[in-house]
């Protein structure tokens, strides 16, 4: 009984990104072939783009912001209960679980990049820092000394021999952090200064976690917080407005952004590489949905997983259709309960949040885009900026809404965490209306799972519930 209106309005956003798609690739090729371009003719003609690319920078901060303070807080007052506590422990072990097969597979497959890049690679050029001054920046930059500051700029140490650091003209600001480390080798050169310094690109890493702690705090505080939740709650609903306005603009941003890239492209080899990036993906997506979950699944309950699977497949179906985890939200409440027989008390908890929090094929997509991104541009990643993308994607896919294509939106805020460039997502956007059907069935797939699972490990207290009847054991209010 999903809302006609509402599956129509999807697929008009879906036929126009197509048909942008095609036109884009189309005009492409035309001014290609037939219009003498200079180099500066096509910077302009991508403008409608660079708009696109703007306006998604844009909305990063207050997304960041209100979806993870209004997550966390009202979280909090529904998760008292047993029930929530391990639908929550569920809906993160599943995210981390599929960030890092993604991971691994793309790290494995990889998608973006070239064998001349490969060969580059083994030939061994040093890291600009060590892993412990990576991983030591994440710390400082999960812990950010202002927080105006966090919403511009990262900190990042930086290696530089001894030689340049005494003629170069370093920045030597107070919070500049030096710390002096030897390597000893054969020659003098290689004794390098690390110094820490503030770069461009907003800090996501450490606006995640205070808003984390910020949501848990105003959850906890009851009458007097509130005000705060209502405020952010206000702004996270007006964030994501915005958020609906630029996806009507997207396919035109995404015409002219594919346009310009085609005409720009000198090495065709790209498109073996997108194809490539979208294998790598889908099979992630088939491993975790169709051999993870299901074994999780098993293990816990101890039935036959297809059966439940074979029982949510409209549902799956559905997801499949409109791209959307909240859309497909009433079909997945009818499967879960009529055809797999989940307790109600249970499903109109876990279902609902885990629609908008648990994203499993989320995660492991943006976890699969960035490494493929950084791949593409020959950009090495420290274990840093792994971790950081694990934990950015994780809450990236927090942070999405349960509607088409939001995970790209987030995408951003992932990539600029490592400092990749936020741009290149053009070319994830011309089949990023392809992938999220996909990944969207495995988020609907995960939260479902999830209704089981969790069902299982409280059956005590349903069975309890059932004896003594009065005590709700979700909503304890
Ligand atoms: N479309 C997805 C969903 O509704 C979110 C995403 O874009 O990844 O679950």
């Amino acid at each position: 009984r999903c809302d006609f209106r509402a599956v129509l309005r999807k697929n008009w956003l879906l036929m126009s990104t197509i048909l942008a798609v095609v036109l884009g690739i189309v005009t492409g090729i035309l001014a290609r072939e037939f219009a003498v371009l200079s180099n500066l003719d096509k910077f302009y003609f991508g403008f409608p783009g660079e708009i696109l690319m703007r306006m998604l920078k844009l909305i990063i901060l207050p997304l960041i912001v209100s979806s993870m303070i209004t997550g966390v807080a009202t979280l909090d007052s529904d998760v008292s209960g047993k029930v929530g506590v391990r639908a929550v422990i569920y809906y993160f072990s599943t995210t981390i679980i599929a960030v890092i097969l993604g991971i691994v597979l793309v790290m494995t497959i990889k998608p973006g990049v070239s064998q001349k890049a490969e060969e580059i690679d083994r030939s061994g050029s040093t890291p600009e820092v060590t892993t412990v001054d990576a991983l030591l920046d994440l710390l400082r930059n999960a812990f950010p000394e202002n927080l105006v500051q966090a919403s511009f700029q990262q900190y990042k140490s930086k290696r530089l021999g001894i030689e340049p650091v005494n003629n170069a003209s370093i920045p030597t600001s107070p919070m500049v952090n030096v710390v002096m480390t030897t390597q000893v080798n054969e020659t003098k050169s290689s004794d390098y200064k690390v110094i820490g310094a503030y770069s461009d690109g907003i800090n996501v890493l450490g606006l995640i976690v205070f808003c984390l702690v910020f949501g848990i705090v105003i959850g906890q505080m009851g009458e007097k917080g509130k005000i705060l939740l209502d405020f952010f709650d206000a702004l996270n609903e007006a964030t994501m407005k915005i958020v609906q306005i630029i996806m009507w603009y997207m396919p035109i941003g995404i015409l002219f952004l594919i346009a310009a890239k085609v005409m720009g492209v000198d090495d065709w080899e790209i498109f073996r590489r997108l194809g490539l990036y979208m294998a790598t993906v889908l099979t992630g997506l088939a491993i975790h949905g169709g051999i993870i979950l299901p074994m999780i699944y098993f293990i816990v309950v101890q039935k036959n997983p297809f059966i439940f699977v074979g029982g949510m497949a409209e549902a799956l179906l559905t997801s499949v259709m409109i791209s959307s985890s909240s859309a497909t939200l009433p079909v997945t409440f009818r499967c879960a309960e009529d055809k797999n027989k989940v307790d109600k008390r249970i499903t109109r908890f876990v279902l609902p949040v885990g629609a908008t929090i648990n994203m499993d094929g989320t995660a492991l997509y943006e976890a699969v885009a960035a490494i493929f991104i950084a791949q593409l541009n020959d950009y090495p990643l420290d274990a840093g900026q792994i971790v950081t993308i694990s934990i950015t994607a994780t809450a990236a896919s927090i942070g999405a809404a349960g509607v088409p294509q939001a995970g790209m939106v987030t995408m951003v805020i992932v990539l600029t965490a490592v400092g990749l460039p936020a741009n290149d997502i053009t070319l994830i956007m011309a089949v990023d209306w392809l992938l999220d059907r996909f990944r969207t069935m495995v988020n609907v797939l995960g939260d479902s799972f999830g209704a089981g699972i969790v069902e299982k490990l409280s059956s005590k207290e349903l069975q309890q519930m059932d004896l003594t009847s009065g005590i709700d054991i979700v909503n304890p209010f």
